[in-house]
C-alpha cells in the first residue's frame, strides 16, 4: 500500500492532550494485541469509549482510534488488530514495546449504553468486540 496518508487532521478537541506509557503487551491472537496503557491521569471511562492515539506515519502525525476495553483508574487496556493493509497506524501500534509513551486524547463515548433495560443483546464480531467488552458486566450493575 502506498505510504500517502488519507486520514484528515483531526480537530483541535480530539487532538492529543495526554500521554500514556506502555506498561505491558500480551498477544489475544496471531493479529490481536492487547496494549496496557497507564495514563498520566484517571479517566472516567464508560462502556463503549475509545481514545484517539497519535501515530507516526507516512512522515507525519496521524490519528487512531481504539476502544478501551478494560478500564481502571490510570489503567486503560486496548486491544489493536494487525492490518496487512495499512496506512501505518496499526503497524505503529504492534511496534510499541513497554517503556514506549504514546500521547492520546482522553476516553470519549460515541456508543452510550443505555443502563435499566430489562434486556440488552450485545452482537459483535473481530476486533469489532471492543466497544462492547465491558458492557455485559456494566449492564449487570
Ligand atoms: C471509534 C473507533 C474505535 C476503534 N477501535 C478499534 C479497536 O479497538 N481495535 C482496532 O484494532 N481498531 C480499532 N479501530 C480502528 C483503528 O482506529 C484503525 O483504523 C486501525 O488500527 C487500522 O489503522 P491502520 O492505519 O493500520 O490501517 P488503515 O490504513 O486505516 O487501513 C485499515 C484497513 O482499511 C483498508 N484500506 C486502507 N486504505 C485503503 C484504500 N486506499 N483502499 C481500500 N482499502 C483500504 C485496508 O483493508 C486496511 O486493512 C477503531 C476505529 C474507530 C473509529
Amino acid at each position: 500500500m502506498s505510504g500517502a496518508s488519507l486520514t484528515a487532521a483531526a480537530p483541535a478537541s480530539d487532538q492529543p492532550r495526554g500521554s500514556a506509557g506502555v506498561t505491558a503487551l500480551r498477544d489475544l491472537s496471531p493479529t490481536i494485541r492487547e496494549i496496557t496503557l497507564r495514563a498520566d491521569r484517571a479517566f472516567a471511562c464508560p462502556p463503549g469509549s475509545h481514545i484517539r492515539v497519535a501515530v507516526n506515519g507516512a512522515g507525519r502525525e496521524d490519528y487512531r482510534s481504539y476502544s478501551v476495553v478494560e478500564q481502571a483508574g490510570d489503567l486503560l487496556r486496548i486491544a489493536v488488530k494487525r492490518q496487512p493493509l495499512s496506512r501505518g497506524g496499526s503497524a505503529f501500534m504492534w511496534r510499541l514495546q513497554p517503556g514506549d509513551t504514546v500521547r492520546m486524547t482522553p476516553p470519549r463515548c460515541d456508543f452510550p449504553l443505555t443502563l435499566g433495560a430489562p434486556h440488552y443483546l450485545l452482537l459483535a464480531g473481530g476486533v469489532g468486540i471492543t466497544p462492547p467488552n465491558n458492557a455485559p458486566s456494566a449492564a449487570r450493575r
